[in-house]
């Protein structure tokens, strides 16, 4: 909204129940030309690579190229602008209800009420919400960012998913993303239903890095954990009162559910809504994400909840059968039927028809 240039005599409120002081996350994501927060992208790979026992080699992703901004960059970069911005008021607190009344919408922040008339509101507190018939798996994760006392890592080369974890506890992998020849993220990563206990996140991170990555004397500079939620939950852009509040973000089903990834759909979400405003148009013309990658990402989810196929298997013939261009074009759900029939070629025919069958 502030780069549009477009918004400078609207008032805008920020709320957030904190400030965003910590480096709490790194996205990962891909591209083909510089993105909107090019400024910041901290590291890129032209390469990266799929690793499992079936399936090992480089990628080679043109025109695409990975990339990675953190969180404490992406908060210093956005907040300094909001800062610039004397139309643009930020709020620490909790938002603990709201409401749509004839007047406006009824805020309930910490325990004090506020009327806000004529206001456009976009949400972005995820409440998941599980109906009899929703499947919900997490994608939940730990990773760290070590330091070697001598080169160990490719920096030109990112390993997007390593599969030669074990698979106990369900599809599990590991990334590394190098920063320098002595610095990597190693980040271990699971799609099930449960979280570990805390301790068995670092104790498959010492193990991996010391079997994989030949490691065993270096320094943990950094930590982050998440959970995204892997669901077929229905989201709704417009939110429960009438298209007086929108929902984005996680909360408005960016998260795309058979991946996780989030980062790239957020922009775009974002940027339909500004040329939305801009032009005068109404919220609600902005377009749903395509029924048919609704449909595939519920029946792989549908595969991954049910334990019908390991997804070890399923990323591993994806990644082995298809060029990384098809499979980021299929997960950032701008591929052709030609593409998804081909990919859908790849995997193993009839698990997943007996999934599809039970999504129809
Ligand atoms: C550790 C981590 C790593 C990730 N890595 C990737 C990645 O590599 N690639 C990718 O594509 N996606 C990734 N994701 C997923 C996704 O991109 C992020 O979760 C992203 O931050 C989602 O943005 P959002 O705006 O929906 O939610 P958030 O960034 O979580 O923002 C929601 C905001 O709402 C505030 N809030 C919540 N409840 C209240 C309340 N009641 N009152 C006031 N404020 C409230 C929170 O403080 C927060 O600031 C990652 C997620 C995590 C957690």
């Amino acid at each position: 909204m502030i780069r549009s240039g477009k918004f400078g005599d609207k008032s805008i409120l920020l709320i957030d129940r904190e400030p965003k002081t910590r480096n709490d996350r790194t996205w990962c994501f891909w591209e083909q030309r510089p993105g909107f927060f090019e400024e910041i992208v901290y590291r890129k790979w032209e390469r990266i690579s799929f690793r499992s026992e079936a399936f090992d080699s480089a990628l080679h992703i043109t025109p695409y190229v990975y990339k990675m901004i953190r969180g404490s960059d992406f908060y210093d970069y956005c907040f300094s602008a909001i800062k610039t911005q004397p139309n643009i008021e930020v709020v620490y607190a909790t938002v603990n209800n709201w409401w749509v009344t004839h007047n406006g919408i009824e805020l309930v922040l910490d325990d004090k009420t506020y009327l806000l008339e004529s206001a456009i509101v976009f949400n972005s507190i995820y409440e998941p919400s599980i109906s009899r018939n929703d499947i919900r798996l997490l994608q939940h994760f730990k990773g760290w960012v070590i330091a070697s006392p001598r080169p160990a890592f490719n920096p030109r080369e990112a390993t997007m998913m390593d599969f030669r974890v074990h698979q106990r506890y369900g599809t599990t992998f590991t990334y590394v993303l190098p920063l320098s020849p002595t610095e990597a993220l190693v980040e271990y990563t699971l799609f099930t239903k449960e979280l570990l206990k805390p301790a068995q996140y670092d104790e498959e991170l010492r193990s991996y890095i010391s079997a994989y990555l030949g490691l065993t004397d270096y320094e943990v500079k950094e930590e982050e954990f998440g959970v995204i939620p892997m669901t077929n939950q229905r989201f709704h852009f417009s939110s429960r009162d009438k298209q007086a509040t929108w929902q984005i973000g996680t909360a408005g089903g960016q998260t795309k559910a058979s991946s996780g990834y989030t980062f790239q759909f957020i922009q775009k979400q974002s940027e339909q809504i500004v040329n939305c405003l801009v032009a005068g148009r109404p919220l609600h013309s902005i377009p749903a994400t395509p029924s048919r990658f609704r449909f595939y990402d519920n029946t792989l989810l549908h595969i991954l909840y049910h334990d019908q196929l390991p997804g070890k298997k399923i990323f591993t013939d994806l990644f082995r059968k298809n060029d990384a261009g098809r499979v980021f074009r299929f997960l950032d759900n701008e591929s052709t039927l030609a593409d998804e029939v081909k990919i859908i070629s790849s995997l193993p025919t009839w698990p997943f028809l007996k999934a599809a069958v039970n999504q129809i």
